[in-house]
């Protein structure tokens, strides 16, 4: 029986309401971090104090690029290898982050679309475990 391995740990998580990255928020500014962060790291804010924050799911393409070649380890990805887009996206609660954007077509995707995050296989391993991550599917 196959199982569903997380490319890193303590990062993103299933939860009742959904996939969400699984980050902290200063309590003072509200400034988001992924990963957590004990500390806020805005030089115009004095809060000393950070709380577990869940983001996610919805955000808008800011920046993207095409992966035309099998990128360097310890990137996993399945063969034969297949271009994928990598976009920055913008989460509507705050936070910009990089992720895989799930398409069949990843030239389609332009600045400014609508995506919602998911975990899927970003790759298998030998044994035909699915290795997961974040991923984002245009909506
Ligand atoms: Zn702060």
């Amino acid at each position: 029986m196959a199982d569903r391995i997380p490319v890193v740990a303590n990062l993103f998580a299933e939860t009742p309401a959904g996939p969400r990255l699984t980050g902290s928020r200063c309590t003072a500014c509200g400034s988001g971090y992924l990963p957590k962060s004990d500390v806020c790291h805005n030089p115009a804010c004095d809060g000393a104090k950070t709380e577990d924050a869940e983001f996610g799911p919805s955000g808008t393409v800011w920046s993207l690029a095409i992966q035309d070649y099998p990128p360097p380890a310890p990137v996993k990805f399945d063969q034969p290898y297949t271009p994928y887009a990598m976009g920055f996206i913008d989460l509507d609660d705050g936070l910009r982050v990089l992720g895989r954007i799930d398409t069949d077509d990843p030239r389609s995707i332009e600045p400014g679309i609508r995506v919602e995050m998911v975990i899927g296989a970003l790759a298998h391993d030998e044994e035909g475990n699915e290795i997961t991550g974040w991923k984002f599917k245009p909506v």
